[in-house]
Formats: C-alpha cells, sequence, structure tokens
C-alpha cells in the first residue's frame, strides 16, 4: 500500500514511465493509446529529468535523425551480435523497422531512404520525429512532467514507488524504465537508471562509450582532417596483430583522430580493452586501424597497375597514376609513410618500395590510443544485463510489473538507425505488456 508522506501523490498511476526519450515518448503514446482502446482511462505519466522531451533524437543524425533502417528485421537484429540480436528477434518481429515507418507517416512525418541502410525523415528535420513523439503522447492522453528527476525506485506492497529529486514519491502499479545511458552527458543522460537496477539486485554490465571517435597519437594522421574515405574496408587491430573488428564503411580522418561510422562502429572494442588495462594499471594498450582505401582492387592489380604504368612512355608520377581514385593529399601521406615521394615516377619506383605503396594503400596503419570518451559517445554499450529480462515482454525476470528498455539495457548497434530501431520496438514490447497489466 502507498503510505503517502508529506507531498506525496496519494493515487497510484497506472503506468509510470521514467525518461521520455525515443523509447520512453514511443512506449508512452503506445501505452495510452492500448488502454483507450480497451475502453480504459489513458492514465499514463511520463516523467523527464531535463526541461525538453527527446533531446538526442534533436541531436541525432546531424540534426536529420536517422529514425530507422532499410533492413528487413532479421538483418538489423543480427548487426547487435550474437547474443543482442537473438534478444531483439521478437522485437523486431513485433514492430519492424517498416513498422516505424509506416507509424510516423501515419503521423505526418514521411521517411526516405538513403545510402548505407539509412532512413531520415523526408523533411531532413529531427525536430518533426520528436515533435510527432510528443504530439502522439499527447493525443494517447499521456500526462508528461518535464524538469522532474527521478532519484530512485522501489518496490512496495501494491506495485512501485518512484522518487523524485523533490522529496515527493508517486506509487505506479507497473513501472518501465527507459533512462538512457551515459553517453552525452551534457543531455540529460549520466547513467542514473544503472544505480535503480543495481539497488534491485540486478545485473548491470558496466558501461563503455559507443559509437565514439577514435583518438590517435599520430601527427599525419591529424593533417588529413576532412578528408573521408567513403568505400573503405577498416580492420582494428591490437599489439599482437589480432583483428579485433573489421567494418566496410566510411572512416573521416579528424583533428584528432579517425571519426565516421567505420571507425565509430568498432570504438566500443577499444574502450572496453582501454578499461581492462586501467583497472590492471598498466600502461596504455596500443591499437592500429588499418584503412583498406582501395578494396575494390586486389593487392595484385594494384601492383600490375603500377608495373603497367612503370612501363608505359612517359610514365606518371605516383600522385597522377591515383588521382582519380583518392584524393591528392591522401595520396601524398600514404606515399611519406612509405617513405617515397609522390612526385616520383613510376617506372623509378624499386620493388620493394612499390610492395610498400601497395601494403599502405590497402592497410595503411592508423594508431589508435583511446576514444574520445562517453562526452562524444552516441552509445553506451553495457547496462542492464540481458539475461533479466524476458525478449517477449522486456518484463524484469525477478520482478512483476517492472519493464526495462531502450539504451539502458545491454543491447547496442552500429551507426545507421539501428539504436533507434531499438528503442522502438523495446518500447513497443514493454508498452504492449504493461498495458495488457
Ligand atoms: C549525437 C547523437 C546522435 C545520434 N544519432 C543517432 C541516429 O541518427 N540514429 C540512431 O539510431 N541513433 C542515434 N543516436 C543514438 C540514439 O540517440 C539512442 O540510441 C536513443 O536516444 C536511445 O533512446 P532512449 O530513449 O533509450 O534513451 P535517451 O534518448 O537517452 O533518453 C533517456 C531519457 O531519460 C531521461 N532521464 C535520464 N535520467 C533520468 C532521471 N533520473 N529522471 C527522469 N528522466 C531521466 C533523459 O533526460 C532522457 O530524456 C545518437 C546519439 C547521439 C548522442
Amino acid at each position: 500500500m502507498l503510505v503517502a508522506g508529506a507531498g506525496d501523490e496519494c493515487s497510484r498511476r497506472a503506468i509510470v514511465v521514467v525518461g521520455a526519450g525515443a523509447a520512453g515518448l514511443w512506449a508512452a503514446q503506445r501505452a495510452g493509446v492500448l488502454l483507450q482502446a480497451r475502453g480504459e482511462r489513458p492514465d499514463v505519466l511520463l516523467l523527464e529529468k531535463t526541461p525538453r522531451a527527446g533531446t538526442k533524437i534533436l541531436a541525432s543524425g546531424g540534426t536529420r535523425c536517422n529514425l530507422t533502417t532499410t533492413l528487413g528485421p532479421q538483418s538489423a537484429a543480427q548487426l547487435f551480435g550474437t547474443e543482442g540480436g537473438r534478444f531483439l528477434k521478437t522485437a523486431f518481429r513485433v514492430l519492424p523497422p517498416s513498422a516505424v515507418r509506416e507509424q510516423f507517416l501515419a503521423w505526418g512525418v514521411p521517411s526516405v531512404e538513403a545510402p548505407l541502410d539509412k532512413v531520415f525523415p523526408a523533411s531532413g528535420s529531427a525536430r518533426d520525429v520528436r515533435d510527432a513523439l510528443v504530439r502522439a503522447c499527447e493525443a494517447a492522453g499521456v500526462e508528461m512532467r518535464r524538469e522532474c528527476p527521478v532519484t530512485g525506485v522501489e518496490l512496495d506492497g501494491n506495485g512501485w514507488l518512484v522518487h523524485l529529486a523533490d522529496g515527493r514519491s508517486i506509487g505506479a502499479r507497473r513501472l518501465l524504465l527507459s533512462p538512457g545511458g551515459k553517453s552525452y552527458p551534457g543531455s540529460g543522460t549520466t547513467g542514473d537508471g544503472y544505480a535503480w537496477l543495481a539497488a534491485l539486485g540486478l545485473e548491470v554490465i558496466p558501461g563503455a562509450p559507443a559509437l565514439v571517435p577514435l583518438v590517435s597519437p599520430a601527427p599525419w594522421v591529424h593533417e588529413l582532417t576532412g578528408l573521408s574515405v567513403q568505400d573503405a574496408v577498416v580492420r582494428l587491430r591490437d599489439t599482437e596483430g589480432t583483428i579485433l573488428g573489421t567494418r566496410e564503411r566510411p572512416v573521416l580522418f579528424t583533428h584528432r583522430g579517425l571519426s565516421g561510422p567505420g571507425a565509430m562502429d568498432l570504438s566500443h572494442v577499444v574502450a572496453r580493452a582501454m578499461e581492462g588495462h586501467d583497472a590492471r594499471g598498466s600502461g596504455t594498450p596500443g591499437f592500429t586501424m588499418e584503412v583498406d582505401l582501395l578494396p575494390g582492387v586486389t593487392r595484385e592489380a594494384l601492383a600490375d597497375q603500377l608495373r603497367v604504368a612503370a612501363a608505359r612512355r612517359g610514365a606518371p608520377t605516383v600522385v597522377r597514376l591515383l588521382a582519380g581514385e583518392l584524393p591528392r593529399r591522401l595520396v601524398e601521406t600514404v606515399c611519406r609513410q612509405a617513405g617515397l615521394d609522390a612526385q616520383i615516377r613510376c617506372h623509378v619506383l624499386p620493388r620493394a618500395k612499390r610492395h610498400l605503396l601497395v601494403e599502405q594503400l590497402k592497410a595503411l596503419p592508423v594508431p589508435i590510443s583511446g576514444t574520445a570518451g562517453f562526452d562524444e559517445a552516441e552509445v553506451t554499450a553495457g547496462g542492464l544485463a540481458l539475461r533479466e529480462l524476458d525478449p517477449g515482454t522486456m518484463r524484469v525476470k525477478r520482478f512483476q510489473d517492472l519493464y526495462v528498455f531502450g539504451e539502458v539495457v545491454d543491447l547496442q548497434g552500429p551507426i545507421g538507425g539501428l539504436n533507434f530501431q531499438a528503442a522502438f520496438s523495446t518500447a513497443e514490447l514493454a508498452a504492449v505488456a504493461a498495458a495488457r497489466g
């Protein structure tokens, strides 16, 4: 029974959702709609710590919001790794990417497809996505309280108590938690939910920054700032040369290192390894991101190309030969890394140097010393362990009427609308189960 303290709200709410991000907004509106459809009062309360709902939606996709993917449910789920993919099978079947697009279309937000399996609102405005979700909540009778930070949750005799920063508590028959991770803390997500879940005795996998730019100590990398390679294949190796991950995605050179989907998709691997070393107190581990700048050409074909050019009368310089394939500045750097002057003509290129040049083009070794950290991470790897959740409802197995979904769960996909899709799909399951009661 809810024992009201001074300022507590005496009536117990049917459903309380904590966190008005992508997941919380989706769950709240859906729960409201389902309760209304059953002829019940949509007694759904959505609590948000900050003055704004959906802050990360506004910042997403360079303010264009890559809201989902063109991939089918199975292919999309597989991108979350073996365990994550298995876990998300039901969620992505119940609310596949196509259904997210249909729902947004019904809300007046048509979407368009873009390269790399991405989907954006046709307007190119993340605000349209966020506003559609907020309007859907309003239409579904959801009560939203902004600037209402939750400080903890507790099980009581008849359900759940949600403790607020102002000292009051709210009773809930069903509690839906979607407070996000701890990436981009400036937006309000400071990992609050992990402590609540750990206090309930649930297993929480420690968070690591993911989808975050990589830092390189090499000045030659910084000098390439602003240069991108659209058709790149990247391989992350440790000091022993073991391949830790491979991606076929664009990379971008920055003033600190590497960014772009190819580099960011593998960043959690670097973050996790750094963490291990920090904990052991040992020196910083080194990594190499090998960038295949010309994945469409084999080493042999490239060597042949150089040999044929060398045999031509008036053999071109290396930089001229590769000008059509790669930016001049990049070719010059690659040559320098191979110990060559880019202006050298192909016919005076010694055999050993030709081999070295081919190696640099096929596996340019970019030294990596770490990541830009949580401040710039798009998502958090880690969170509530999957084994604590029923993948068909997102209900915490050990508790009645507690549902956890969105980024606070140990699920992490690559760049490409996959993380919003996971937020929406897991929110859908939680809302349907909670509304059913
Ligand atoms: C810059 C950037 C760009 C991104 N671009 C994309 C993209 O284009 N496509 C894509 O798929 N993903 C993208 N992501 C990732 C995506 O934003 C997340 O996967 C998604 O927002 C997760 O949704 P969520 O609702 O679980 O968490 P969040 O969106 O983080 O929402 C959690 C909410 O809970 C609130 N909250 C936290 N603590 C409390 C508390 N104590 N009390 C009350 N409320 C609380 C927070 O203020 C926040 O509003 C991007 C992320 C960033 C940072």
